[in-house]
């Protein structure tokens, strides 16, 4: 008899299928990317690196390294294959990113940027990072973190208007002094200023950290700035957002790429090196080589010239779903969005709470989450506002007509909600949503979600 497991993940598809997935850190991966995950490399215990020497030759990549016996830093043999393969993803990630170096190997975006921490910082040293109420995320020194036990995190925030405050950002990078400055978030609708933030950090010689999660396909996109162009040292990542990849990290460096077995001073140039050894054996065991074959997969797939025409339309439809939403009452955070990312302010559109707000698209099969917006006060019980964004839609083929649709739908589900004081009183409404949920089901299922 087959596993129940599986019978849980033929229900999953389903609801993947029927469903439109609004969660802006959310994608669907293709049909290769899911093959190479599934795959017998993990079999494979392989502790180490690949070599970094130079594959010279005039050659496709692809050919070179199919062709050269590479050696390898490994505790165990049977590497052959493992070693291309690891490499392949390296050299892809380093030409998509225009990085000096890339490791793949972090088991997700948590264990990417705790590692860079580990690599440059001692204990007690300072980070500034964005605030998380403001934008930020949990691993940049939420009080309930690992890391915010071991270093001192100190919260920069955003202004009125939505924008990273870079005054204050600068007062107090030039009052304590960080060993780090990190740009990054998971609810941030602008374009940072990297130039600025660079010329800040080289001041004080603080190492540039930029944490682009949520961005990192519309970098590779072409449709959003690379802060490693403007002096940033460090670029960490996850791979599954959207890039499109498996669910993992990857960290990116500019620096000298040596032997991770030599243990170099802690200098900006011996970055890669130092990031290296703090992965492994740093912070992380066995590095999971299929998760890595797949990321190569999805490199591959992004280093594509179709992979820039989805991140342009990852931007625009998101543009048209935030014109739509205000054109129907909704009030948006920052006005409206650079990126693929929406922050919408239910409580002064609607009086909604919202979480409540949630639960009731979630009846209706819109996926989107609930967000505190700078300022919220007990956000956990009562967030005044939900993040929602565009890529796993447009992944899907969706375009201006469905984003309108989309606004529609909010609208009308915002408006039953109002009559709603909980998240249990929603279900006095049921009849209400009932011919929601069937418009949504039939515009998802005319839209296939790949490889399902
Ligand atoms: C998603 C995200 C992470 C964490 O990634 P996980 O793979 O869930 O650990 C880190 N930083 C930012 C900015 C993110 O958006």
């Amino acid at each position: 008899m087959k596993d129940l497991v599986f019978d849980l993940i033929e229900r999953e598809k389903v609801r993947q299928k029927e469903g439109l997935e609004l969660i802006p850190s959310e994608n669907y991966v293709s049909k290769e990317v899911l093959e190479a995950m599934g795959s017998v490399l993990t079999n494979k215990y392989s502790e180490g690196y690949p070599s970094f020497d130079e594959l010279t030759a005039e050659r496709s990549l692809e050919e070179r390294i199919l062709d050269t016996e590479l050696p390898n830093y490994r505790y165990y043999g049977g590497q052959v294959n493992i070693d291309k393969i690891e490499r392949l993803a390296i050299e892809r990630a380093m030409r998509l990113f225009r990085a000096d170096h890339a490791n793949v190997q972090p088991h997700s975006g948590a264990n990417a940027n705790e590692a860079v921490y580990y690599a440059w910082c001692e204990p007690g040293d300072k980070i500034l990072a964005m605030n998380l109420a403001h934008g930020g995320h949990l691993t940049h020194g939420a009080p309930v973190t690992r890391s915010a036990h071991i270093w001192k995190f100190i919260p920069y925030g955003v202004t009125a208007e939505g924008d990273i405050d870079y005054d204050e950002l600068e007062r107090l990078a030039l009052e304590e002094k960080p060993k780090i400055i990190l740009v990054g978030y998971s609810a941030f609708m602008k374009i940072p200023d990297f130039e600025r933030v660079a010329k800040i950090g080289q001041k004080i010689g603080a190492l540039l950290m930029a944490d682009m999660a949520h961005v990192a396909g519309l970098i590779a996109g072409g449709v959003h700035p690379n802060p490693l162009d403007f002096g940033f040292h460090v670029m960490t990542t996850t791979t599954h957002k959207t890039l499109r990849g498996p669910r993992g990290g990857l960290i990116l460096s500019k620096g000298k790429v040596s032997s991770p077995l030599r243990k170099p001073e802690k200098t900006l140039e011996n970055i890669p090196t130092l990031i290296d050894r703090s992965v492994f054996p740093g912070t992380q065991g066995g590095p999971l080589e299929h998760v890595i074959a797949a990321k190569a997969v999805a490199f591959g797939e992004a280093l594509r010239p179709e992979f820039r025409e989805y991140a342009a339309k990852i931007v625009e439809n998101a543009k048209t779903l935030a014109a739509e939403l205000k054109e129907r009452g909704f009030i948006l955070q920052g006005g409206g969005t650079e990126n693929h990312l929406i922050l919408v302010n239910v409580e002064a559109s609607f009086g909604l709470n919202g979480k409540v707000y949630e639960k009731a698209l979630d009846k209706v099969g819109l996926t989107l989450n609930a967000n505190a917006l700078p300022g919220d006060k007990a956000a956990a019980f009562r967030p005044s506002g939900v993040r929602l964004g565009t890529p796993a839609i447009t992944t899907r083929g969706m375009g201006a007509t469905e984003m309108k649709q989309i606004a529609e739908w909010m609208e009308k589900v915002a408006k039953i909600s109002q009559k709603a004081a909980s998240e249990e009183e929603l279900d006095e409404f049921a009849e209400e949503f009932k011919p929601i949920r069937e418009e949504v089901r039939e515009m998802a299922l005319k839209f296939p979600v790949p490889s399902i």
